[in-house]
Order: C-alpha cells, then structure tokens, then sequence
C-alpha cells in the first residue's frame, strides 16, 4: 500500500530542513552535545508536570523534540506585531520584527529577541547534521538553526509555532538598532 501524503509530507520537511549548502559554519557556536544530559535551566518540572501543563502537542514539540506538520501551525504567516514566548516558560524569545516569510511552512526568526535567550546544540537525528535550538531558560525543544535566512545575519531560525505563544504588542516593539 502506498501513502503519498506521508511521502509527501516528509519530503517537505525533509526540503525545508536541510540547509542547501549543507555548510553550519556561519552558525554561532552550538553546545557540546555531550554536556546534554548536565545541562541545568533556571526552570525545571517533572515529566508529569509537564504534561498536566502543556496540550499533547505542545509537549510532543516541546519536551520530546517533534516537528509539527508544515503549514499546519498556528504562526507560519503572523504577520502582526508582537513577541513570540515560549510557550512552556514564558521567556520572549523572538520578535516580530526579525520574522520574515521563508516559505518553508514554520515561523521563520533572522535573530533572537536578544543574547542567550536559546541555547544550540548539535542534531544528527533523521541522518543529517543539523543545529537544535532550545530555550536556554526551560531547556524545551523549539526547532532548528540553518545558515540561509536573510542578511544581516544570514540566520534562519526555524522554529515550531506548538513551541511559541504569540502576543500582540501595539505599538511594535522598539528596534534599538534604529537608532544609529
Ligand atoms: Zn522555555
């Protein structure tokens, strides 16, 4: 039996997730993968409690590391103004100002709201290498890195709409960069 909509689907990901020039050098420094399982975040929870707080698909994207379908999340095309927190502790970490329109189906971030605010780390799942993103504050999973997005940086935070929760902000946010 043959089923072209999983085949299909994973094309996508797979297409959206690999990095065309398969080069992570431009990319910041990730944590050794070793150091993982030491890793301590100023907010910890038990397994339980994760579950009791978070919709069964925000705890397969966030705590067990899934990827949400493409085009199926909730801010692949937010265009409104607004931060993006992270919606297991809360901690901004985007800016609608950094979101750009990469096509690729996930809410697509050229930076971070500001420094340390995620944490990277090597992925070599699904036979590829790939850079992890995840939220330095409550250690969840929130997508990944790739060298392809839009100058200045040249950064593509790929990041799954079930990890974020979007809030409105009228006006936008200040963009200190602005003022030079
Ligand atoms: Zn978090």
């Amino acid at each position: 039996m043959f089923y072209p909509c999983a085949l299909a689907s994973a094309m996508l990901v797979a297409g959206c997730n690999a990095s065309p020039t398969n080069n992570t050098a431009a990319l910041p420094e990730t944590a050794n993968s070793t150091t993982n399982q030491t890793m301590t975040f100023p907010v910890t929870k038990t397994d339980a409690e994760w579950r009791q707080e978070l919709t069964p698909e925000q705890y397969r994207v966030l705590r067990q590391a899934d990827t949400e379908r493409p085009f199926t999340g909730l801010y692949w095309n937010t265009k409104e103004p607004g931060v993006y927190r992270c919606a297991a502790c809360k901690q901004v970490l985007f800016t609608s100002k950094d979101k750009f329109d990469s096509g690729c189906g996930w809410p697509s971030f050229s930076d971070l709201a500001s420094a340390k605010t995620v944490i990277l780390r090597n992925d070599d799942s699904l036979g590829m290498r790939r850079t992890e993103v995840i939220c330095a504050h409550c250690g969840s999973h929130l997508g990944h890195l790739f060298d392809d997005g839009p100058k200045p940086t040249g950064l593509r935070y790929c990041i799954n709409s079930a990890s974020l929760n979007f809030e409105k902000t009228n006006p936008p946010p200040p963009n200190p960069e602005e003022k030079k």
